[in-house]
């Protein structure tokens, strides 16, 4: 498929079946921010199950935080981020849109007018939002929304470290909410201005961050390829000195191949000791951590894998994306994983009879405790398959008039289409055998 269509296809599946809608539609859309459906809110939701799970449930090495949006503003000026948290921008002086001066066509020309030579200088922008905290709107009131989780991690570096008795290496996972005043945002949920973060923060003894560098930069390769990121559609980039931000020595992104090219999914920096040295500066609290076998006292520095769950979504649902003919006609599938599927089974008597309807109750009823389901009566059985293979539910479950004799039902596999019949009290132990990776 062209890549341009792809991503039309993609967009136009997430309004149609419920994934994501454009923000404030009714007031005509807010361009820069996006809503999760009924079905999208379950597909993020594994998105960001799948990442917690296999980052902090199946290490003992990591623990989890959920910590504040809002912070006390001096985080930011210690972070840099007052400073030094800006993107280039630049005004066409024909059309006067702005840009980011590093986004801009090789060309030179202005992507909304075509004029050519019509930039202003680049000047900084900082990205954060800015607020007042409390009644008062004065310079004193001034808060910040955070731009990233990570400060929420430092700030409680002493409180995490202390009371999990974890030792370095260790790390501190947070998934939340983050907004930036992106100068474009665009490409549907790949860049807005208010969107979630997975983070987590490795914190390593000094001479041991580039090993954990490579090592976490490989892990998160290998994650993205687990859940069913075709291999050729994912690579790493290590940045050129002269991109890399002001608090690190190493950053690589990992890329996805996009409709439009090669675009960063997830960043790896090494964060180096910047920021926990940054804050017991800034606070006063000494963040170094006391190694008792070595006997010796230092400031961890930090390795941090950084990932959008909406950026995430859209390179799964993007690689998931296929069309194929079947007898003629067209079948849409999203070809997610079982784990990250919105719905994982869905319930369907072959018609809507009120003598099948009883036992597709039943059979919803056994299932739902184990799995996120569907019960769906309405429509020929042709085309419920067809909506449900549009958002990559992995198994069907039909409930036929066999079933009143034999009590058996018929599972189909939304990607090969082969069909099982399966007995009601084998279902549950079948369906787990089958859907667990
Ligand atoms: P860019 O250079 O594209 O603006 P960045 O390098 O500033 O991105 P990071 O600070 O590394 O991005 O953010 C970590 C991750 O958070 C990114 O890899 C991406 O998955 C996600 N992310 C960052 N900004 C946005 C955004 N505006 N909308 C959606 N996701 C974002």
């Amino acid at each position: 498929m062209a890549k341009p269509d792809l991503m039309e296809r993609v967009v136009n599946l997430c309004k149609r079946r419920g994934l994501v809608f454009p923000s404030s539609e009714i007031y005509g859309g807010f361009r820069s921010t996006w809503d999760y459906g009924p079905v999208g809110v379950l597909l993020k939701r594994n998105v960001k199950d799948a990442w917690w799970r296999t980052m902090v449930q199946l290490r003992d090495d990591v623990v989890g935080l959920d910590a504040a949006i809002l912070m006390h503003p001096r985080v930011w000026e210690a972070s840099g981020h007052v400073q030094a948290f800006t993107d280039p921008l630049v005004d066409c002086r024909n059309c006067k849109e702005r840009f980011r001066a590093d986004h801009l066509p090789e060309s030179g020309a202005c992507p909304n007018c075509g004029a050519k030579g019509s930039f202003t200088e680049a000047r900084r922008f900082n990205l954060m939002f800015e607020t007042h905290v409390g009644p008062v709107e004065n310079d004193a009131s001034v808060g910040y929304l955070r731009p990233e989780t990570a400060q929420g991690i430092f700030v409680n570096f002493l409180n995490v470290q202390t009371t999990s008795r974890k030792k370095p290496p260790f790390g501190i996972a947070q998934i939340g909410k983050a907004f930036r005043n992106e100068i474009t945002p665009g490409n549907f949920i790949f860049r807005t201005r208010e969107f979630e973060v997975m983070e987590m923060e490795y914190f390593v003894p000094p001479e041991d961050g580039p090993r954990w560098y490579e090592y976490w930069c490989q892990e998160r390769l290998r994650w993205f390829a687990d859940l069913g990121i075709p291999e050729d559609e994912l690579r790493l980039r290590p940045h050129d000195p002269d991109e890399l931000s002001h608090y690190s020595t190493g950053t690589s992104d990992i890329e996805f191949a996009y409709p439009w090219g090669w675009g960063e999914l997830e960043g790896v920096a090494n964060r180096t000791d910047y920021d926990l040295r940054r804050h017991s500066e800034y606070s006063g609290q000494d963040l170094s951590y006391y190694d008792q076998d070595a006997d010796r006292r230092y400031i961890p520095h930090v390795i941090e894998p950084a990932l959008g769950a909406d950026r995430c979504m859209l390179a799964f649902l993007l690689a998931a994306y296929h069309e194929e003919e079947v007898r003629g006609e067209k079948r849409t599938l999203l070809r997610l994983d079982p784990r990250l599927a919105p719905v994982a089974v869905a319930v369907l008597p072959l018609s809507r009879n009120e003598r099948l309807n009883p036992v597709a109750h039943e059979v919803a009823d056994l299932l739902r405790p184990r799995f996120m389901i569907d019960l769906d009566d309405a429509g020929s059985i042709g085309r419920r398959y067809r909506r449900q293979d549009e958002v990559g539910t992995p198994r069907c479950v039909t409930v036929d008039f066999d079933t009143l004799d034999d009590r058996a039902v018929t599972v189909r596999d939304r990607d090969s289409m082969g069909q099982d019949r399966v007995p009601i009290d084998k279902l549950v132990q079948h369906l787990e055998e089958q859907l667990s990776a």
